[in-house]
Formats: C-alpha cells, structure tokens, sequence
C-alpha cells in the first residue's frame, strides 16, 4: 500500500497542531441538558443549541416512540422513490401552517437545505449575493451552483448597495442571501432593509433562520416573522436540528418552489428521508412551540439576565441581540485557554478562533436555553469572572 495518504494526512494534522487548531471532541454521556456530563464530567453546558429544552421534551419522546412503534425505525429509500410517508407529508403541512406560507419541503439537514437550495436555483450564468458571514452551507451551496459570488461586508447595507448597482445589468439571476441570526455572533440580519433593496433591484431574497428558528418571532415563527415581512422573502430556511430539538432543515416558500425543489434538490433527489420518528417528534415540537408559549418567555428572560450579568462583569459580548452571546477575549489560543479552564472548573463553552472567526476576534461562545435555572446562570457566570480575570480577560 503507498504512504501517500498517511504522510498527507500526517503532515495536515501536525500543522493543524502546530496553530493551536486540532481540537478532541468532547463526548456527551448524558441527555443534552442544562447541566450535563461531557468526558466524565459534570458542567453546566453554554454550547448546545437547544434553546427550549426540546430535545428531552416528554410530548416529543412520545411521538418518536409512538411512530417508531407503527412505522418501524427507518424510512427505507429517498423521498422521490419509496420514501415519502405520510407523516413526512403532515410535517411538511404543518411547517407551511406555522411560518404562514403555501408550502414547505423537510432536507436531512439544515446544511442540506442550504447547500441543496442554493445549488438548485442558481446556475453558472447567475449572481449570488452573501454576506461575509453567512454559514458555511450556504457558501458550500454558492461554489455548487457555479454561479458568480459576490460577498458583501457583515450586516453592511452600503456593501450591499454596491454589489447590486455593479451586478444591476448582469442578466442573470441574482439570489441575495442573509442568515437571519448569525451563529458565532448571535446578532440579526437588518432584513426590513435588506428585502427592500432586493426588491428594488428585482432580485430573489433568501434567509437561513437556523438560530431564528423556535427564538425569534411569535411562537418562535422566525426573523421573517419578527419583523413582520411575510410574503417578501422567496426562500426561507430553517432547521429543526436546534429549538426544534430533534434533527432536519426545511424550506419554505411558494408552491411552485417547493414543487421545483422535489424535482431539482439534489439531497432530496439522492438522499434517504428521515426516520419517522424524526419527523413525528418534529410535529410535536411545533404543536409544543403554539401551546406552551412561556418556554420562548423563559428563553428571553434567561437570555437577558445571562447577557446583563456578562456585560456587568465587563466582558466583551459584540453586537448579539440573541440567546448566543460571544465572550470576545482576542488571540485564538487566549479563547481556547479559557474554554479549557472554565470546563475543568465546571462551565462548557466552546472555544471559537480562526478561521470559523478572524483571529482578533477569537472568543467563547455562550448560548442560553429555555431551561437553564437562575442557580446554574449564577454559577456560569461566577466562573467566567473568577477565571477570566486569573486569564486578564477582564
Ligand atoms: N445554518 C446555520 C446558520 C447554522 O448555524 C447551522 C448549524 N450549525 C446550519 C445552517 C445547519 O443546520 P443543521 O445543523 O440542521 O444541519
């Protein structure tokens, strides 16, 4: 056998040890709660995405069992061959029914319905219009499509003015494309602005709301929603892998997209569907989002405690107006300390640095959930003080 893959991979992982950047996966041993046990253990968690506690919710467990229980664990082929069930299809129902739209299509993943829709609806001889720090699927989905990308500065409507102007006698097709809440900054999308100028330079408009999804809105309906712009963005994204708790992505939007998207979408055309138990306890998530409004109230009400505390404290928390509220501390290997320390004194939030962030702005991200007590916020916040001022962060 020849040693080129081994010295290859050998050489990669040297050099990602070398930056500082080679990371160990911490493994969870217990359900994704609030204060759950990563490598043994005990800590209270700041890194997962489940904002409403969703994922150990009891009507959620018990549509999975049930479904598991009728229609057994798997689906058994693609969508567009045999694996199309009904309860896909009341799922599908259900999200057009909640996000106020003619129809909607369920992916694997959030990242599948980026990168699927994106690479679906653009072709080589089109113009895609994304902000710097759209999430990586997205991006993934731009360089599939072929099509010309032109990337404007974070949040920076003059940028995307700019761009329009310069592509307005292209003939193509131009997708402009916003996440609704970015997730390494927890900070919205100026969408009133940006539908306006998409408008008027007669492009399509398209959001990812992975980290709007069951957090912003009424019900947690999505950015849309929260800024009350229904019917003027074509294509919205969401995913039902975090406040939804369970795992998917989904698109909404026309009819006629969602009827192109069976047809064209590659994850969709080439990829088995979920099991149904996915897809039941994603319809209990959304009937649990419309009747038990007080776990969004708890989620704001946790986030704006948690945020008051950190900025108290004097931290660096950037421009998030969300439950993820970064901890900016500078150099890469400075965040990547801290998130250490912290965990072995009983706090887990990830330590972020380039390239997910340039280097200047290496953090911790923190993120807050529904179910989160008073006592464990305290706690967090205790530590992060007491660690980042041994650290000189603060
Ligand atoms: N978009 C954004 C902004 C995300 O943060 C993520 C998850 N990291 C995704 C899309 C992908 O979602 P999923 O985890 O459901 O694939």
């Amino acid at each position: 056998m020849v040693r080129v893959l081994d010295d290859f991979l050998k050489l990669e992982l040297d050099e990602l040890r070398a930056k500082n950047l080679y990371r160990k996966l911490r493994i969870l041993e217990s359900r994704q709660l609030p204060e759950a046990i990563f490598d043994g253990q005990a800590v209270v968690n700041l890194s997962s995405n489940n904002y409403l506690g969703l994922n150990t919710h009891p009507r959620l467990l018990e549509a999975a069992l049930k479904a598991t229980e009728k229609y057994g664990v798997g689906s058994g082929a693609v969508r567009t061959i045999a694996g199309t069930m009904e309860i896909h299809m009341e799922l599908e129902e259900r999200i057009a029914r909640f996000k106020q739209v003619e129809a909607s299509v369920v992916f694997q993943s959030g990242f599948t319905a980026n990168a699927g829709t994106v690479a679906a609806i653009l072709g080589k001889e089109d113009i895609i219009i994304s902000d710097e720090l759209n999430h990586a699927s997205i991006i993934d989905g731009c360089r599939l499509s072929r099509a010309e990308i032109r990337v404007f500065p974070h949040r920076s409507m003059d940028g995307l003015e700019r761009v329009l102007k310069e592509t307005r006698s292209n003939p193509g097709k131009k997708l402009v494309v916003t996440d609704g809440v970015f997730s390494m900054d927890g900070d919205i999308a100026p969408l009133p602005r940006i539908v306006e100028m998409t408008e008027s330079f007669g492009a399509i408009m398209m959001i990812d709301d992975a980290h709007a999804s069951g957090v912003l809105g009424r019900n947690g309906r999505g950015t849309v929603d929260h800024y009350q712009l229904h019917g003027r963005v074509d294509i919205q994204v969401g995913t039902l892998s975090k406040a939804i708790g369970v795992l998917g992505g989904y698109v909404c939007g026309s009819k006629a997209l969602i009827d192109y998207l069976h047809h064209r979408a590659r994850p969709f055309l080439f990829s088995t569907s979920h099991p149904p138990a996915v897809a039941a306890s994603c319809i209990a998530a959304f009937d649990v989002l419309e009747q038990e409004p007080q776990l969004l109230e708890k989620l704001w009400e946790n986030t704006r405690y948690f945020k008051s505390g950190l900025n108290r404290l004097g931290f660096n928390t950037g421009e998030s107006e969300t439950p993820i509220t970064p901890v900016i501390v500078g150099r890469g290997d400075l965040a990547m300390r801290y998130s250490d320390e912290l965990f072995k004194e009983g706090v887990f939030a990830q330590g972020i640095g380039y390239p997910t962030v340039p280097e200047a702005r290496s953090r911790i991200r923190t993120i807050v959930t529904a179910t989160h007590t008073q006592t464990q916020l305290e706690f967090a916040l205790d530590v992060l003080d007491r660690v980042g001022r041994r650290l000189g962060i603060i």
